[in-house]
């Protein structure tokens, strides 16, 4: 430590370059600090460091990372509580730009697996974003110093020093993790698809804000889909068990539809402990399925769906930059099951009414000849059936779906009641379909090596993130607003290096682009986030299947440039 404060006292007052000079290790009383980057300017992207916290100085207990479950939510526990004290010691603003800020890139309600913070054998590496601090672009060395010789210490001492704490919270981040898991593996022996405890809080603060609402009403299982389990830690709970086949979600507007729909897309993910879901679980293959206007789709089969297009357009290989509500909400349905997605979730405020259902009347009046689509409704049973694909879906204002459910049940002010019963004696019987069905797509589609290409020539490799949620590819901008399940920054940003990595590495998989995205990821699972770029960074974090095929297959033709 003694020589890095030389080192800043010398490069105090002298131009933003000279803090170039740091690098290597820095050894402090019982850790060690590596500096991995170092930004150019007090604008840019800020500096990276490691800090290495050997085993006898953090006293952690293997116990609490005797398991991959284990180790991640020991991972994420440990860089929320480096980042409370980031908050707790760090003054933060120390000049121009981002100067004097520290950062760990951790955050929201899941618990994802992470390369904020490593357990490793010997100790605990945990990445941080280090804004060094200027005046303009003259380095202020002094303030550096204090960040780092007097906030760091702090930090650390505080965020990964547990040799003399409780580690009751540590304990519980870990087994309430443990037991989320144990709840989702139980799932499919129970012949279910989803498990909301009793007693969840299931709404947000706000539409922005994804922690548990204030005064939440508590949830509570209609008594006929009550089940009692016994979790490993917490010992037995009870809740709404949702058995395979298909559900539906009715009731009055604003009676909490969107919001139980929207707990099980997030489901397929861990939370911590006070988020209100940390007992609702969902199939790990639940996928969101929603319309998505102005997507571009490439050579998806729709024709389960959608056939004799104006035109006579192909739709056994169907490709388009500017899908319409229909066919893009039935290529988002292809897709998933192309990754082997077991569960849809649907939610009729954000799906396309002629995709979802087509009532008698309409039938009457428009001849099956003059409608390219089948509706969802009447394959939905087919594809349980015939595919084992179960589905929830949330239906307000159409009763079409009643005749095709296995239960329904009716949220009424905001508790949910099973209904099953009377919807059974009003439903009439199931729609047969006007059209003959086509067969569901068996081929695998190829990969496309060239449209997996992250260089922008002639500043090579570019994957960039923007607000979460446009990915910067290459030459391209892949749009994942409305991939719902993807939850943070830095899985956009890990699907990009995943998608380089896949063009990389197994270009020429056999099995085509779904099979080499799977065992891209399945890599980046058992070897590590840090196999992905070829310089070390804090803040990647592992997507589903689900999400990073979707990327792939909203990779625009057309360049982001040559768009108007
Ligand atoms: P719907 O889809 O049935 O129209 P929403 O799910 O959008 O209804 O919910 C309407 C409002 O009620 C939202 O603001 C939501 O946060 C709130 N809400 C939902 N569930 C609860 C609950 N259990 N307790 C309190 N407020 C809730
Ligand atoms: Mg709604």
């Amino acid at each position: 430590m003694q020589r890095l404060q030389q080192q800043l006292d010398k490069i105090d007052g002298r131009g933003y370059k000279a803090y170039k000079q740091l690098s290597g290790d820095y050894f402090y009383d019982n850790f060690r600090i590596h500096v991995d980057h170092i930004q150019g300017d007090p604008f840019a992207q800020p500096s990276r460091i490691s800090i290495y916290v050997p085993r006898a100085t953090h006293g952690l207990p293997a116990e609490l990372w005797s398991s991959p479950c284990r180790q991640t939510a020991l991972e994420d526990f440990l860089g929320r509580a480096v980042a409370a004290a980031i908050d707790q010691h760090v003054q933060g603003h120390r000049g121009t730009g981002h100067s004097g800020q520290i950062r760990i890139a951790i955050s929201g309600q899941q618990i994802l697996r992470r390369n904020a913070v490593l357990i490793h054998q010997d100790g605990i590496e945990a990445r941080l974003l280090i804004a060094l601090p200027a005046d303009g672009r003259r380095a202020l060395g002094q303030e550096a110093a204090t960040m780092f010789c007097v906030e760091l210490p702090k930090v650390v001492d505080a965020g990964l020093c547990y040799r003399e704490r409780s580690l009751e919270n540590t304990w519980q981040h870990v087994e309430q993790a443990e037991d989320q898991d144990y709840l989702r593996d139980w799932l499919d022996q129970a012949g279910a698809i989803a498990f909301v405890a009793n007693g969840s809080i299931l709404p947000r603060f706000s539409g922005i804000n994804d922690r548990p609402l204030e005064n939440g009403i508590p949830f509570l299982s209609p008594a006929s889909l009550i089940r009692e389990i016994e979790l490993p830690n917490r010992g037995t709970i009870s809740g709404m068990l949702i058995p395979r086949g298909i559900t539906l979600i009715v009731g009055g507007g604003f009676h909490g539809k969107s919001t139980l729909l929207q707990a099980l897309e997030r489901g397929v993910y861990n939370h911590l402990p006070g988020d209100g879901r940390e007992l609702v679980v969902t199939t790990p293959g639940a996928v969101k399925i929603r319309a998505e206007d102005h997507r571009s789709i490439h050579r998806v089969n729709i024709s389960p769906f959608i056939n004799n297009l104006p035109g006579g357009r192909d739709t056994t290989c169907f490709s388009t930059e500017n899908a319409s509500g229909s066919t893009s909400q039935a290529a988002n349905i292809i897709e998933a099951l192309e990754c082997g997605c077991d569960c849809l979730l649907i939610d009729e405020d954000t799906s396309a009414t002629n995709f979802m259902i087509r009532d008698q009347r309409m039938q009457q009046l428009v001849s099956p000849d003059k409608e390219p689509i089948t509706p969802l409704l009447h394959r939905i049973r087919e594809l349980y059936r015939d595919r084992g694909v179960s589905a929830v879906i949330v239906t307000g204002g159409s009763g079409e779906y009643l005749s095709v459910a296995d239960r329904v049940i009716q949220l009424d002010n905001y508790q949910p009641q099973d209904v099953s019963e009377q919807a059974r004696n009003i439903a009439g019987d199931p729609p047969v379909s006007e059209h003959p069905l086509s067969p569901w797509p068996q081929a695998d589609r190829p990969l496309e090596a060239k449209r997996l290409d992250a260089n922008r020539p002639p500043k090579g490799i570019r994957i960039d993130v923007r607000e979460k949620v446009l990915l910067d590819f290459g030459r391209k901008r892949i749009n994942l607003s409305q991939v719902e399940q993807l939850v943070d920054c830095g899985q956009s940003e890990a699907i990009g290096w995943l998608l380089h990595y896949c063009r990389e590495r197994y270009a020429d998989h056999p099995g085509g682009l779904i099979k080499a995205l799977r065992q891209s990821l399945s890599d980046a699972e058992t070897r590590g986030l840090d196999i992905l770029p070829p310089w070390k960074v804090g803040h990647l974090a592992l997507p589903r299947l689900y999400e990073l095929a979707a990327a792939a297959n909203r990779i625009r033709t057309t360049d982001r440039t040559t768009r108007p």
